[in-house]
């Protein structure tokens, strides 16, 4: 079905951060298949941990115990706030799983009245019924109504707002840490101490979104991790499987008392061959000192970009963004940026807001950092007017 406006290119090989066409041209991807190959393409250790699983067994079905799942959730438990895991297959499958947690949570509590949940304006939560009312954009929900109820939108980064939309209602908040489809929008760290503030407040659970965000994508495994709180709940996805479908919400055993055995399930989900993908990635993650490595080279990043942004003040009015998950704020459509950046050997990724994403590969070092620059420099003084 016709149901993305894709660019005219195939590509058919991967090596760390370059990509080879079907034309046999050359492509430095700081798009990352839109944050998921957070390893890059191909890389050695994935490679290798698929391709033996792949030989030994790939699918056995939630009715009998999966032990690559129950080791992948160990390790995530290992190293978030979380207690227990539930594995699905995306980013959205996340959101739902902590939607319904969200719910069941208050029944379970004797309180059957409170269903809604408190989402941000310009959020993106994934394209299912129940996702895209609580992402809210009407780009995404126009003539798929009725919607689901029991959504509620404050403007991103206003507590005000936020408080004053709780009603006995209220069953939880759901935000992403930094939003990113929304056009790579820090939430303040001083913003994010506050929702925990005020779900405990409350009585709410508080819900992050880390499906882009997370993995590594903003310098900590986990973006909430800056502002040195915790949620209750965790929807996580894309650099999970480092380009395997995996999708995982991560609870406190409080948040998670309604999921019993039958309230919730995925024929797919945390199925061998996704559990030895997810794995292989957090193998290489919590190596120490990988994701200190990534903190450096986004740092370095980050200043380079924004002294060649700087020099093109008609084109970009704003580099803004945490770790490597950068926007590029456009002064001309971020669509022709892009093209004209594909054109010259640079994948990046469109974003609401006119914004260009730059979501690299994490493993890009000096190197990978400099062709880069050379490519936006030589593009932006390609677009100057
Ligand atoms: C990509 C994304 C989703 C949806 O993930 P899918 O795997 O496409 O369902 C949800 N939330 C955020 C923050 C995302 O970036």
């Amino acid at each position: 079905m016709p149901t993305y406006a894709r660019a005219d290119v195939a590509f058919e090989r991967g090596e760390g951060a370059i990509l080879w066409s079907s034309d046999g041209r050359r492509f430095l991807d700081f798009g990352s298949g839109v944050a998921v190959t957070a390893l890059g393409h191909c890389h050695p250790h994935l490679v290798k941990a698929l391709q033996e699983q792949a030989a030994k067994l790939w699918h056995t079905s939630n009715l009998y115990r999966v032990t690559g799942q129950e080791n992948v959730a160990a390790r995530l438990v290992e190293n978030t706030f979380a207690d227990t895991v539930f594995f699905c297959n995306s980013g959205a499958e996340a959101n739902e799983c902590a939607i319904k947690m969200a719910r069941k949570f208050h029944y379970e509590g004797g309180d059957k009245g409170r269903f809604e949940i408190i989402c941000a304006t310009g959020a993106f939560h994934g394209r299912t019924l129940a996702t895209v009312a609580a992402g809210g954009q009407e780009k995404h929900m126009k003539g798929f109504d009725p919607f689901m109820p029991g959504f509620v939108h404050v403007p991103y980064g206003n507590l005000n707002a936020l408080r004053a939309a709780i009603t006995p209602q209220s069953a939880a908040i759901l935000v992403e840490p930094v939003q990113g489809e929304g056009g790579i929008i820090p939430g303040d760290p001083d913003y994010l101490k506050r929702l925990r503030a005020t779900a405990d407040e409350f009585g709410l659970l508080l819900i992050f979104d880390e499906v882009q965000t997370g993995m590594g994508r903003t310098g900590t495994l986990f973006a909430h991790q800056h502002a040195g709180i915790t949620p209750d709940i965790m929807a996580v996805a894309k650099g999970l499987g480092g380009g395997f479908p995996v999708g995982a919400c991560l609870a406190t055993e409080k948040a998670a008392r309604g999921m019993t055995a039958g309230a919730h399930g995925s024929t797919f989900g945390g199925n061998p061959l996704a559990m030895a993908a997810a794995g292989a990635v957090l193998d290489v993650m919590l190596a120490p000192g990988f994701l200190d490595e990534v903190a450096h080279w986004a740092g370095v990043l980050g200043s380079k970009l924004t002294e060649v942004v700087a020099r093109f003040p008609d084109v970009v009015e704003e580099v803004r963004g945490v770790g490597m998950m950068i926007g590029l704020k456009c002064r001309i459509p971020n669509t022709e940026l892009q093209a004209k950046l594909l054109a010259n050997g640079l994948l990046t990724v469109g974003a609401g807001d006119n914004v260009v994403r730059l979501l690299p590969p994490l493993i890009i070092r000096e190197r990978e950092i400099d062709e880069a620059i050379d490519i936006l420099a030589r593009t932006l003084s390609e677009v100057t007017p």
